[in-house]
């Protein structure tokens, strides 16, 4: 049973361009009755997350992650993105050497490298202020607003 929340969960699906063929990623979702919790109610509205994107994220950053991204979708009418997840540390390396200092950290001790952070897109102090409901947090708050780790 799937609870929608929300008017922007009947807009028309019609001007959504969405690959058909991929799977949306499966996460844990409050099934039915009233202890379902708003949090964890899926959006059928609100496009996947790209798979690559999420490839080799913790999983309970990404469930979190997805149940902030609903949150934000319902209430502001926004789609959220993961600009970036995990990374190796070659990438990290070559963010390290390419962009400005103190934009990417040293490599083999970012937390993308541990798949336990996300940068996202449209990033806001706004949004941000909806986090800790989600167990999330963003330790760089006002400098990289975009990143999330989870608070434990
Ligand atoms: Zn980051």
């Amino acid at each position: 049973m799937l609870m929608l929340v929300g008017t922007a969960a009947f807009a028309s699906p019609s001007t959504v361009d969405e690959p058909q063929k991929k799977k949306p990623v499966k996460l844990g979702v409050a099934t039915s009755g009233p202890e379902a919790v708003q949090a964890e109610a899926k959006d059928e509205n609100l496009p996947p997350m790209l798979t690559e994107k999420t490839n080799n994220l913790n999983p309970e950053l990404l469930k979190r992650f997805d149940a902030f991204r609903t949150n934000i979708y319902q209430k502001h009418g926004v789609t959220l993105e993961i600009n970036s997840g995990y990374r190796s540390s070659e990438k990290q390396a070559y963010l390290y050497r390419t962009l400005p200092r103190g934009m990417a950290s040293a490599p083999g001790t970012s937390l993308h490298e541990k798949g336990d952070a996300i940068d996202y897109r449209p990033a806001s102090p706004t949004y941000n202020q909806d986090l800790a409901k989600f167990g999330l947090k963003a330790p760089y708050a006002g400098v990289e607003d975009w990143h999330v780790e989870t608070t434990s």
